[in-house]
């Protein structure tokens, strides 16, 4: 019969946050997959966790998992973990994860700490809805790509960012999302763990006065839909009655459609845009 695969999230910094079952089941386990051996190798030490660990990382994730998933098929009990958190949110765990489902493997998740959600929970912000986006890509394109999408959103938003690329990123969500408010998460659930509100352009000012230092979460604030809708007035309002029209067909639409949209838009009759464009 095969094994079964736990993913189980252990702490993001205060080690009395392991869970009951994720320490029975590490110990219970034949092998630990960890993001990074020498990290976790403390966490076991600290529990007297005798299981044997291997190395499974993004940068072996796709080769690696072949090699976890005959182990798992060969009938051995396998744990997931990450340098911290939950397996699986911003780490290799969803490649390991999707092939073992595929292979028809057993997967379990052992709830625990997750810093997305913990930052989510102290931020402040809305938290009924809202949108994880993990790291923002690195790759210019793709960036931009996220943060044009994240104009629009309503919902609050969740980053993960490193230091080093702190101010840079407050910077350009700044530039791009506008002065939002933001809850800065730092060293959640250690020592000196912090998480100040405030706008964005605060951020980008307290940080061109200190080093960021530590791991951070950004939980920002999701677009106002009135500020939204007063904007798309105001950008309508700039436009001539013939240019309204002419975004309207271009979109396709034909000129009976488009004439009731630009009327609902500048909130007036049609009968009124037809005068309009007749030039009455
Ligand atoms: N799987 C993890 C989880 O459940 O959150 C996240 C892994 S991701 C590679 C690491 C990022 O999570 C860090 O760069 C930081 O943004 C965030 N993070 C992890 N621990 C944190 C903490 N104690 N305080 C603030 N952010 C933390």
């Amino acid at each position: 019969m095969a094994g079964i695969l736990y993913l189980c999230a252990t702490p993001i910094g205060n080690l009395q946050d392991m869970t009951f079952r994720v320490l029975e089941t590490l110990k219970g386990v034949d092998l630990i997959a960890a993001e990074d051996t020498r990290n976790s190798v403390k966490l076991l030490n600290h529990f007297e966790i005798k299981t044997p660990m291997t190395s499974y990382h993004e940068f072996n994730k796709y080769e690696k998992a072949e090699t976890l998933i005959a182990q798992l098929k060969s009938g051995k009990d396998l744990a997931l973990i990450t340098d911290a958190g939950t397996p699986a949110i911003s780490d290799p765990g969803e490649v390991l994860v999707k092939r073992a489902k595929e292979e028809g493997i057993t997967v379990t998740s052992l709830p625990g700490a997750c810093a997305a959600i913990t930052a989510l929970t102290l931020s402040g912000l809305p938290t009924r809805r809202f949108v994880f986006e993990g790291f923002l890509p690195a790759e210019k394109k793709e960036r931009r790509a996220v943060l044009e999408s994240l104009k629009e959103e309503e919902r609050t938003v969740i980053l993960y960012e490193a230091p080093h690329h702190l101010k840079g990123t407050l910077r350009e969500l700044l530039e791009n999302l506008g002065d939002r408010k933001i809850t800065l998460c730092r060293e959640l659930t250690k020592k000196y763990e912090e998480a100040p509100a405030m706008n964005l352009s605060e951020a980008v000012s307290l940080y061109e006065e200190k080093e960021p230092k530590g791991e951070y979460v950004l939980v920002i604030s999701g677009a106002d839909p009135n500020e939204k809708k007063e904007a798309q007035i105001r950008k309508f309002e700039e436009m001539t009655v013939e240019e309204h029209m002419q975004m309207y067909l271009d979109e396709g639409l034909d000129k009976k459609e488009a004439m009731k949209k630009v009327a609902a838009d500048r909130g007036v009759s049609k009968r009124d845009i037809y005068k309009e464009l007749l030039g009455e």
